[in-house]
């Protein structure tokens, strides 16, 4: 990420208050944590060095690391195939990320969402062709889990990111059961769990589209796999996806 310098702070003769004043009323502070001074749009230098980071050789179906002789990864390799085209992860599921991600999804800290839509877009901008997505669709949650929380993650992110990526966001997937937590089931429990979690909207088409499918978090890919089949039972192009971390 490019950083600018940090705004000019006030001498230390400013009275304390008036330096409260300053941070409450200035816009430009950190993305990520909301403390430290940054430019417009940015994240502070601290936050920058606590950032954890993928290699240059990315698996084309999650995005994370991958062997120099390979196009994907092990993991992926191992789950016998995924239905999208391109998969993108703006980071590995690690540190600051991990942490970033949990106040995000749990404490309600959505000022986050910004941050992650900017990484995602630099993540897609150098990891995405040849895809050319044209409509943005967010993971959906059961209506039960939305409403406790108050807001859907992936909804939010997929808000900023088509503005930034200039295609639409639409929310055409509705989750059909409450499916349980995915942590702690076997594999087959966790395909068992997701079938048919997903349905198309009524009054919604994807037919002919490149669909992009925003989730937060990659870990096994069952969840993005079975809304990518309804996509593409539904007519979609192609389905690609995206995600803030590989796991
Ligand atoms: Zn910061
Ligand atoms: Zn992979």
């Amino acid at each position: 990420m490019e950083l600018k310098q940090p705004q000019q702070s006030i001498p230390i003769r400013v009275p304390v208050w008036l330096r409260v004043l300053e941070r409450v009323l200035s816009p430009a502070v950190c993305l990520l944590c909301r403390q430290e001074p940054a430019a417009e749009g940015q994240i502070c230098e601290a936050c920058q060095e606590s950032l954890p980071a993928f290699g240059e050789l990315r698996c084309t179906l999650c995005g994370g690391n991958r062997a120099t002789l390979v196009e994907v990864c092990r993991q992926c390799a191992d789950a016998g195939g995924f239905l999208w085209f391109r998969g993108v992860s703006a980071f590995p599921f690690q540190d600051a990320i991990r942490e970033a991600i949990h106040r995000y999804k749990y404490r309600g800290h959505t000022y986050l969402a910004k941050f992650f839509a900017h990484s995602m877009l630099r993540a897609w901008q150098n990891y995405g062709a040849p895809a050319c997505p044209a409509l943005l669709v967010p993971v959906p949650l059961h209506w039960r889990r939305e409403m406790q929380r108050g807001y859907n993650q992936a909804a939010l992110i997929a808000d900023f990111l088509g503005r930034e990526m200039k295609i639409q966001c639409l929310e055409a997937l509705r989750r059909k059961r409450k499916t349980v937590q995915q942590a702690g089931l076997s594999r087959e429990e966790r395909i068992r769990n997701l079938k048919n979690a997903f349905v198309l909207k009524k009054n919604v088409s994807v037919e002919g589209r490149s669909v992009l499918l925003l989730d937060d978090v990659l870990t096994t890919g069952n969840t993005l796999q079975e809304a990518s089949r309804v996509l593409l039972q539904a007519g979609a192009a192609e389905v690609n996806v995206i995600c803030i971390a590989r796991d």
